[in-house]
């Protein structure tokens, strides 16, 4: 099976226009880059944690994202998150395995959770994201798309040879909300946990050097404490 978007990209973008108040086919103020140089669809949707209001959706995958976003109750325990996510990525791992298994050897896509909570405990919301799986034009839209919502991306020191570039990475993709989440709750006291999963073999993944560079500039500026639930990466 190769990687093409059409097949895979159907379901979730009829799921979204259905579901979805306020989408527009690809028009500012959603979409920041609503042209597609793929020429595939893309639609901006309304996404009130993003630094712009807006979310460009380019693939499967980042439906998903915005499909979740939308699906998710806030104020659940870490509890409930987490359960939700691990049977979510279950499913997953079983709906995308013929595709995930034709990856090639080395690329690992990743599921990834960040629960923020305020303290003690009576607020709370989540955000999944999704390691940036296309067409080499798509994934670069798609990473534009994320650097623009959250600059710090651009950050990270140089990338490693054999490396993937920051941005690419499921972590990435939740970082764009925090900013705005840690304004909403300011002068609360925040927590932030994260878990991140191989879609492959649902192993837990530590951050990349990039995402840890990246989370720990923002947990800084944001006053917030990090915990990740994965054993660290030796990297
Ligand atoms: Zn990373």
């Amino acid at each position: 099976m190769s990687l093409s978007t059409a097949g895979w990209s159907g379901i979730p973008l009829l799921i979204i226009v259905s579901l979805s108040h306020g989408m527009t086919n690809a028009r500012p103020p959603y979409c920041k880059n609503p042209i597609s140089d793929n020429g595939g669809p893309v639609f901006g949707i309304p996404m009130e944690t993003i630094e712009d209001g807006g979310y460009a959706i380019r693939s499967t995958f980042t439906a998903l994202h915005a499909i979740l976003q939308h699906c998710l109750p806030e104020n659940q325990t870490i509890r409930q998150y987490l359960s939700t996510f691990l049977l979510f990525a279950t499913l997953l791992k079983r709906a995308f395995g013929p595709f995930l298994e034709n990856c090639p050897e080395n690329i690992n896509p990743k599921i990834a959770i960040l629960i923020c909570c305020d303290y003690p405990f009576r607020l709370s919301k989540a955000f999944i994201g999704f390691s940036v799986i296309a067409l080499r034009r798509v994934k670069d839209e798609i990473i534009r798309d994320r650097r623009e919502n959250l600059p710090d991306l651009c950050d990270p020191p140089m990338a490693r040879d054999g490396y993937w570039e920051p941005g690419n990475c499921a972590e990435a993709e939740t970082f764009a909300h925090l900013r705005k989440m840690a304004n909403k709750w300011k002068g609360r006291e925040m927590l932030v946990v994260s878990l991140a999963l191989d879609m492959k073999t649902l192993e837990p993944c530590g951050f990349c050097y990039q995402c840890r560079y990246v989370i720990r500039k923002l947990s800084k500026e944001c006053h917030f404490v990090w915990l990740d639930l994965a054993p660290p990466r030796i990297s």
